[in-house]
């Protein structure tokens, strides 16, 4: 697929130009890579492009927002605004101040939107669509043979600049939004607000914090020597047991800056305790942490695998269950009366069965976990998609290696959804579970420029989806051609 950009300049003098056209012309050619090195937020854009105009820059508010802002027009061959929708070929994206302000039949040109100096990425050949959206990643965090020794070793100063290398790896995928659902301390909450100021590159975060769990269930510190254990407990706010203590635990990780509260209804499979993965945490428990989170606005996802904790979780009211290994047909009954999500995860299903099957990578404890649960995921995730339970996707990233995110498709269309469902629960699912459904998830008027492109039709075949060739974030263009754009950290 090729990409080109090219600035039309406009006979048609528009309102009194905030760029001169000499940055514009400047933008054709090899010269035009260098220029889209953009930050994360929309007015990265004017910034970026400042050295090369001599015009004021606004900084306060914008006026009227018709001739206002840095404009873009994308010329999209194939147009997937709102997966579910069909797609209509020949359509112009118009981004300006890095949200979509219209969608137009036909390729316009500058000119005929009265703004002379808009870019147009030629996008003719690709297939686009909104951005892709990662509802269950753990973005500071990728798995390992020597994962328990490093949680002892590396500081969590060590693990954020993994986790800045991981998040670039997760937008360069076309995932423009991914949901953090779990990671150390305040880990995940920086990482989320340095790329929010554009400092660093990555999709949009929205962070859990630590994850809440009981003792020695999937969470706690497992696995240690006593004295280890021990030295590691002043970190453990995230365990709580009795409806009090998970009331507090609840308010410790919004205090500490989480979007939404993660808890573990049931034993997991990385924990290094042969707990198994049923029931762990009691019912009223469950509904101490729900209520708490829903009080102060937030969204609660919950990790099961059994059947008892998965019924639970949904019975005491969790806006998503994750993994859903074991559901049965009374949770099929309680997923559809509540509308809670199921995101499958599948992907990390493949991944550890994989390494159980690869000698010595895990202990007996994990191993054992892992070659159970692995295959019925899958095979739940089938019978949950057929009777038309809400999904929303996932991926476990950091489970598997960050990047390959898209991979989960391929395994979501295996197991029976089709092609455009299995989109559909990445952008416009995914981003009602998550609560941006007013700025994310489809591409019309007033919501985010987070948009990707792609060679052939995903409809046709998604693993198109592995391969993406363009991303915009917040109308920052990141990826042009299938090579990443430099990038110039802001502040
Ligand atoms: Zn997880």
């Amino acid at each position: 697929m090729s990409t080109v950009m090219s600035a039309v300049p406009s006979p048609v003098p528009a309102a009194p130009p905030r760029r001169r056209f000499r940055g514009s012309r400047l933008l054709a050619g090899a010269a035009l890579a260098g220029l889209l090195a953009l930050a994360g937020t929309p007015s990265a854009l004017a910034q970026t492009t400042a050295p090369q105009t001599t015009a004021p820059q606004s900084t306060g508010p914008q006026p009227p927002p018709a001739l206002s802002g840095p404009v873009t027009l994308i010329h999209a061959g194939t147009l997937l605004a709102v997966p579910g929708e069909k797609p209509v070929t020949q359509q112009t994206i118009v981004v300006r101040d890095g949200k979509v302000a219209e969608i137009r039949a036909g390729f316009a040109q500058p000119a005929d939107i009265q703004t002379p100096d808009a870019q147009v990425v030629d996008l003719r050949d690709a297939f686009v669509l909104p951005g892709l959206i990662d509802s269950h990643v753990h973005i500071i965090f990728e798995l390992g043979p020597d994962s328990q020794l490093r949680s002892v070793t590396d500081d969590p100063e060590r693990s954020i600049l993994d986790g800045t290398v991981f998040a670039e790896r997760t937008l360069m995928a076309g995932f423009t939004t991914v949901r953090d659902v779990g990671s150390s301390a305040r880990t995940g909450v920086a990482l989320r607000d340095a790329i929010a100021a554009g400092k660093v590159r990555g999709p949009t975060l929205l962070v859990a914090g630590q994850g809440l769990a009981v003792t020695a269930g999937h969470g706690d510190i497992n696995g240690f020597n006593e004295k280890v254990t021990e030295a590691l407990s002043d970190s453990r706010i995230n365990v709580c047991d009795g409806s009090d203590t998970c009331r507090q635990a609840v308010r410790e990780q919004v205090r500490r800056g989480a979007d939404l509260i993660k808890l573990s209804a049931t034993g997991g499979v990385l924990s290094q305790i042969a707990a198994g993965t049923g029931q762990q945490m009691f019912d009223d428990e469950l509904r101490s942490i729900v209520e708490t989170a829903h009080l102060m606005g937030r969204k609660v996802a919950a990790h099961a695998h059994a059947a008892d904790g998965i019924n639970a979780a949904l019975r005491a009211g969790v806006d998503s269950v994750e993994h859903g290994s074991y559901l049965d047909d009374e949770s099929i009954r309680l997923f559809r009366q509540t509308g809670a999500y199921l995101v499958p995860t599948l992907l990390a299903g493949k991944t550890v069965v994989d390494m159980a099957n690869r000698p010595g990578v895990m202990s007996p404890a994990v191993k054992r976990k892992a070659l159970t649960v692995g295959p019925m995921m899958q095979r739940n995730f089938a019978r949950a998609a057929k009777a038309e339970v809400k999904i929303a996707f996932g991926t476990d990233s950091g489970v598997s290696a960050h990047g390959i995110n898209a991979q989960e498709f391929k395994l979501m269309v295996e197991a029976g959804l089709s092609p455009m469902d299995a989109i559909r629960a990445a952008t416009v699912n995914a981003a009602d579970l998550l609560g941006i459904a007013d700025r994310a998830g489809s591409l019309e008027p007033g919501k985010d420029a987070d948009i990707i492109a792609v060679s052939g039709s995903p409809l046709e075949n998604v693993t198109a989806l592995e391969t993406v060739d363009f991303v915009m974030r917040r109308g920052a263009v990141h990826k042009m051609d299938g090579r990443r754009t430099p990038f110039e950290p802001k502040g």
